[in-house]
């Protein structure tokens, strides 16, 4: 089939309907039913795709599960989230002073330095993480241990969607125990201003940790070669909304990707469709996956293409870890059905084409607004992940771009 052919296959009003139905199953964080129902769907829809083979890999991890509040002295509890893997709280909370140290870059924790910060709860606000000068959470985490704290609150800036998750290291390295919690930009003022009256707060983060058995999918289309391309996207999400734009966006362009390659009467390479689960958790089935492939394995695998956020913004960008051939490759996709993909050439392990860069497989992640804050992926992570923020012409654009990308090897 021609690339025109392939791409005039791409089924807008399908699309959009499996996007709507994986935002139906709610966050997918790992553990939940929605991340179950999920893998049922996605099941039940790779099942009617013909000349497939679909196959599953199943991963134990160590789940955590928990809920979070705070107050400022008696008023009462202020709306908060708990972030994965936080150490608990002991009964009764912490109580202690708050200190606000803005965006909780380095500099403003040195400018209250570790004699101000010993045994304070830090107030940091969350960024715009699709950045090159991002400053991830899990980074102001560490300098929050780092300075003494003895506590962890990051803000959502976006007044007008709610609460912000995310995860924090697991385990407990040092043994110094910094639990960790998202709350709002309302909230964020009011713990601002007890900050600078010097007031106490208590912070209660209560939670489990057990084993469970975390499920990932792959669908292979095998060709006359035994070479592939790999395309991928996380189906596991965050529990504050819908997790539209990270990633069911990507899942269900993965899925379209799948019955169209399906239609090709003869393929000379394969395409292999990789839905990985805890994705949120460490890139840790990706991992997992890539270390079971031999080298012969992995040398087979020609190009990843990892999906992950690719809508919520009309402009894309292929983040192409650090490999300079797929500049052009890039390039010569984009060109090939008029449209435009920005480049950003440093790798970045920020999703799973990571673990496969790692394995030294050409890979690269495409991703919506990278760099524009202004754009609707400053909702990712926070209570407005929902799918009213992604247009349709945004998911056929992504899915357009992805087919142009495997044309090129
Ligand atoms: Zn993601």
């Amino acid at each position: 089939m021609s690339l025109r052919t392939l791409v005039d296959s791409i089924d807008p009003v399908n699309l959009l309907n499996q996007f709507e139905t994986i935002c139906s199953f709610g966050g997918r964080v790992c553990g939940s039913d929605g991340e179950v129902k999920t893998i049922e769907f996605l099941k039940k829809e790779l099942n009617q795709i013909s000349k497939g083979l679909l196959s599953s890999r199943k991963l134990d991890y160590r789940c955590w599960n928990g809920d979070a509040s705070v107050k400022i002295g008696n008023e009462p509890y202020i709306p908060a989230q708990a972030l994965l893997f936080s150490p608990l709280t002991p009964e009764g909370g912490i109580v202690r002073e708050v200190r606000d140290i803005g965006q909780g870059a380095r500099n403003e924790f040195e400018s209250f330095g570790s004699s101000e910060l010993k045994g304070k709860i830090v107030l940091v606000r969350h960024s715009y993480m699709f950045s090159p000068s991002h400053v991830h959470r899990m980074q102001k985490y560490a300098w929050a241990r780092e300075f003494g704290a003895a506590g962890f609150i990051i803000a959502n800036p976006w007044p007008e969607s709610g609460l912000v998750a995310g995860g924090i290291m697991q385990g407990d390295p040092d043994g110094r125990s910094v639990p960790g919690i998202g709350v709002d930009s309302a909230s964020a003022i009011l713990l601002s201003n007890a900050a600078q009256k010097k007031e106490h707060i208590r912070l209660d983060v209560n939670g489990k940790i057990f084993w469970r058995r975390a499920e990932s999918l792959f669908f292979d289309l095998p060709g006359v070669e035994n070479k592939w391309v790999a395309f991928s996207a996380h189906l596991d999400g965050h529990d504050l909304a819908e997790s539209a734009i990270d990633n069911a966006g990507g899942v269900a362009i993965l899925l379209e990707l799948a019955r169209i390659f399906s239609q090709q009467s003869k393929r000379q390479i394969g395409y292999r469709f990789c839905f990985f689960n805890l994705e949120e958790w460490g890139l840790l089935a990706s991992e997992e996956y890539l270390k079971t492939l031999g080298e012969e394995e992995k040398k087979r695998i020609l190009l990843n293409i990892n999906l992950d956020a690719v809508v919520g913004d009309p402009e894309i960008t292929a983040l192409i870890s650090d490999h300079k051939g797929l500049k052009e490759q890039v390039k010569q996709a984009a060109a090939a059905i008029q449209s435009k993909v920005n480049i950003h050439e440093p790798l970045t392990k920020n999703s799973d084409h990571y673990n496969f860069a790692e394995s030294g497989i050409p890979a690269l992640r495409l991703v919506a607004g990278f760099d524009n804050p202004e754009s609707n992926l400053r909702f990712v992570l926070t209570e407005g992940d929902k799918r009213q923020l992604v247009a349709k012409e945004e998911l056929v654009s992504a899915c357009k771009i992805a087919v142009s990308l495997s044309q090129r090897v």
